[in-house]
């Protein structure tokens, strides 16, 4: 048992968002929800529940073999697509599990193709893949002038069947003239590997560029589906934010889906002078009481959040102070608090409903990082309750 430390998974929010997006979308445009790294530490199979309720959703996208496995084995029966290559050994349970994987280079498409062959046998069915193109993300692809060339390589397979044309923003998601005019580049780029496909005779498929970013703010590069990750668990994706929306009229609207918290398991009497934690780094300035929280960096309070993060109890903020430890972290909670008792909860951050008085965003710009590394860093042993 470990309860004491857990993630509330607000399941009315995440229904919520979900049909923020489907409504937002025009449609006849197919969505793609990421529920990669275990639904971004929200559940997987949680989010694929309620997307498949919400419905009007048609794929749901993972990283890691493993990650499709888990959705089919529960029994979802959405397409799957696999972002990220993966290497040959996984290759035949891909298609053994009907789940779609990017590919790109003649090696890749080559030994992918055996593998389908093993799969399907002599039967006519052919094995569904998307074509990934690096129109500027620098990550994974082939460059828009091979994409003919690639998409032939698959039509000339005889068992891979092409069926979508995939491509990602890198600065989408940034506001500044020249990132945006980095993504429309992109997007002329990918346009010509379209082009390029059809000069051979071939039809791309399904046509995908965009993920929460240019889903909200470049709704011209929908094109037949887009594919959504962090705004379904109630976040934005960086400089396009609520306010921002607002003020160029469009409507939408998330909540965030996740509160962490813990609860007080020790409060301890300290003299002015008396240090905290490893380090040394903090000492009381006068005499105070100090919370132990049993939260700490093996949970993904990651230890640079000190100084600087401050947690709720009942309604207020008290600062962390001294050094985040593995297990452990301590809150200056001053002398004689009536607000805080032995037991209370302990809100980290959280949706306005659970009573924190901090988001994800606040937790993040502390650790100088995005709202998706907090999700991700939260550890199994972080039990997660559907609220
Ligand atoms: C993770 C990912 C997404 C979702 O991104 P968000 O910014 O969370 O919406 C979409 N497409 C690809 C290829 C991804 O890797």
């Amino acid at each position: 048992m470990g309860r004491c430390t857990r993630a509330v998974l607000f399941k009315n929010n995440l229904k919520f968002n979900l049909e923020q997006i489907r409504k937002f979308v025009e449609p006849q445009t197919k969505i793609c929800i990421a529920v990669k790294a275990d639904g971004y530490g929200h559940n997987a199979l949680l989010t694929a529940k309620l997307a498949h309720e919400t419905g009007g959703i048609d794929y749901f996208a993972v990283a890691r073999p493993d990650e499709g496995f888990e959705l089919r084995n529960a029994g979802f029966e959405e397409h799957i697509l696999l972002l990220s290559p993966c290497v040959p050994e996984d290759f035949e349970s891909l298609f053994e599990y009907k789940i779609t994987p990017l590919v790109f280079g003649e090696e890749y498409i080559s030994l992918m193709a055996q593998a389908a062959k093993k799969v399907y046998g002599n039967s006519d069915k052919k094995a569904d893949v998307f074509l990934a193109v690096d129109t500027g993300m620098g990550r994974i692809g082939c460059y828009p002038e091979e994409a003919g060339v690639q998409a032939k390589m698959i039509a000339d397979s005889g068992v891979l069947n092409q069926a979508g044309t995939i491509s990602h923003f890198a600065v989408s998601d940034s506001l500044s003239k020249e990132n945006q005019e980095f993504t429309k580049k992109q997007f002329e780029a990918f346009k010509l590997a379209v082009e390029n496909i059809k000069k051979q005779g071939l039809t791309p498929g399904i046509c995908s560029c965009s993920a929460s970013a240019a889903l909200l703010n470049n709704t011209d590069m929908h094109f037949d589906m887009v594919r959504p990750g962090i705004i379904t668990y109630g976040y934005y994706p960086d400089e396009i934010t609520e306010s921002y929306l607002k003020s160029v009229k469009k409507d939408f609207e998330v909540k965030p889906v996740m509160a962490l918290e813990t609860q007080v398991v020790a409060i301890r009497h300290f003299p002015k002078g008396k240090s905290v934690s490893y380090g040394r780094t903090w000492t009381a300035p006068e005499d105070t009481d100090i919370a132990v929280l049993p939260i700490g960096y093996a949970d993904g309070l990651l230890r640079r959040f000190s100084p600087g993060l401050e947690v709720t109890i009942n309604g207020k903020k008290y600062p962390v102070v001294g050094r985040i430890c593995m297990d452990q972290c301590m809150v200056n909670i001053g002398k004689n608090n009536k607000n805080v008792k032995l037991f209370d909860k302990v809100l980290i951050f959280g949706p306005k409903e659970s009573g924190a008085l901090t988001t994800a965003e606040d937790l993040a710009k502390i650790g100088k990082t995005i709202s998706y590394e907090i999700f991700t860093s939260i550890s199994k042993r972080v039990e997660r309750v559907v609220k």
